[in-house]
């Protein structure tokens, strides 16, 4: 079910658990209560990570709220520690290949990794961590589900080294101009969409420093 884009789950049955309830709208709260009430109610409600669109009503559903670390397994998912997108991002992953991706894999567009604590490089961690399993389906955060995990987060890991690969050959050419770098390297996307470009370069300068791969003298 979604409300304002963002897609709410239900896993299991007696009780089931829900995944990221969502907003805190009391319409989207009942249908949680109702569809987790021909699942013989709520056990437990797991957050893939802490913001607000995803957590909103979490604590009117009536039972314990998790956000829980990765390795722990609730519910019969097991907690995969993927940072990026956030800092407290976890995917859940069921026994038989699902992945609840959060907002770290988007069934539509592309996700933001805001610059902060070597985000990036965090985020291409995670997803090579998920690379790693064998999924047979993903269930994002926003968006429709994801039929072909491997070629989507193929697609991620490409799309960021594409950026990169750009991104670098402006540095290596000598530019120094942060508005130069980004409107070579984000040559393709809507206006409207620059200064999201602008967070996403951050980010990419911010794992190239933490690579040593950054030269000195970057000006706005
Ligand atoms: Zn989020």
């Amino acid at each position: 079910m979604t409300l304002e884009g963002t897609n709410t789950y239900l896993y299991g049955a007696d009780p089931c658990a829900v995944i990221d309830p969502g907003v805190e709208d009391e319409a989207h709260l009942e249908a949680i209560r109702s569809a987790a009430a021909e699942r013989g109610g709520i056990g437990l409600v797991l957050l893939t990570h802490s913001h607000g669109d995803h957590t909103g009503g979490a604590d009117q559903l009536g039972a314990e709220v998790l956000l829980p670390g990765g390795g722990e397994t609730h519910a019969g998912l097991r907690a995969l520690a993927t940072p990026g997108h956030a800092a407290d991002h976890v995917c859940f992953l069921s026994d038989d290949g699902v992945c609840f991706s959060g907002d770290l894999v988007l069934g539509l567009g592309s996700t933001i990794v805001p610059p902060g604590g070597n985000s990036l490089a965090a985020f291409m961690d995670s997803l090579a961590l998920l690379q790693a399993e064998e999924l047979e389906l993903m269930a994002p955060g926003h968006g429709p589900w994801i039929e072909d995990p491997a070629a989507k987060l193929a697609e991620y890991v490409e799309h960021r080294q594409m950026r990169e690969r750009r991104l670098l050959a402006a540095l290596d050419r000598g530019e120094r101009s942060r508005a130069a770098l980004l409107a070579e390297a984000w040559d393709d996307i809507p206006l409207e969409l620059l200064p999201m470009a602008a967070m996403a370069m951050e980010s990419h300068l911010e794992k190239l420093e933490g690579e040593g791969r950054l030269p000195d003298g970057l000006t706005a």
